[in-house]
């Protein structure tokens, strides 16, 4: 795999933030890396990239050799033109929208569990935050792929809370769901990413809780931001990607 470097990031400040599915962290990563200057990427996007290039090549999710292959060979080029901002291309096809489609949504969990999948990404997470200055989202970043970052965060809810969060969002949309399916949808997400055998789900070490139940966005926003602020004068930059 192929990525396209970066620009420099400002400074060497580097923040792991992870959580289980729906808990904010991506909008709470973003607002702060935008709030603090800093380059932002939330790496479920490349597995769900991955994902999509297998569902359109017809590529078996269960065919774990073929979908290794597919990750390893395919050019993935992850451009930041702002802080805050991405935009994400494979095999030269910009994907906006078609991440979150539904069936990228029911596969992604076991395109993510293939070890050399994880191994062709990490590596691409590691160079680009190589240069520093970001806030890096996702499940596995504070226990592997970062695991000396400036200051490590794990944004958590109750899966009641975080399912009723995301059928708060669908209303008004299209999709015909209702608040069990998407209970239980959350609960089968959380046990294949914190079971699998290959960097599951968990709070890192020296990572910092930030429970989120009945605390707004903006709330969550102004207590990372602060826990950020605090974490950067315990553990300089500079530190962050020494190994
Ligand atoms: O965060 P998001 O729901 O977009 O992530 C999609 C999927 O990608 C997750 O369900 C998880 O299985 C996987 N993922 C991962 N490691 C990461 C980020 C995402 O395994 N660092």
């Amino acid at each position: 795999m192929r990525v396209k470097r970066w620009k420099t990031g400002a400074g060497s400040l580097v923040v792991a933030i992870d959580g289980p599915v729906a808990s904010g962290k991506s909008s709470v990563g973003k607002a702060a890396a935008e709030a603090l200057g800093l380059r932002f990427l939330d790496t479920g996007v490349m597995y769900r990239a991955v994902t999509w290039l297998a569902l359109h090549r017809g590529v078996p999710v269960t065919d774990f050799l073929a979908i290794g292959s597919l990750a390893e060979g395919c050019q993935m080029d992850v451009a930041a033109d702002a802080p805050g901002a991405a935009a994400i291309f494979i095999d030269g096809h910009q994907l906006g929208d078609a991440l979150v489609a539904d069936a990228v949504n029911r596969n992604v969990s076991a395109v993510s569990a293939v070890s050399a999948v994880r191994t062709a990404l990490v590596q691409q997470q590691r160079a680009i935050a190589a240069d520093g200055g970001i806030v890096m989202v996702g499940r596995d970043i504070g226990s592997v792929v970062l695991p000396c970052a400036t200051v490590k965060l794990y944004i958590d809810a109750s899966a009641e809370e975080r399912a009723r969060r995301r059928f708060q969002q669908m209303q008004g949309s299209s999709a015909s769901t209702n608040y069990e399916q998407i209970l239980g949808d959350t609960l089968r997400r959380d046990e294949l990413d914190m079971g699998r055998a290959d960097s599951p789900l968990m709070v890192a070490d020296g990572a910092i809780t930030i429970k989120t139940d009945g605390i707004s966005l903006e709330e969550t926003i102004a207590v990372v931001v602060a826990a950020i602020n605090a974490g950067k004068s315990v553990n300089p930059p500079g530190r962050a990607l020494r190994k």
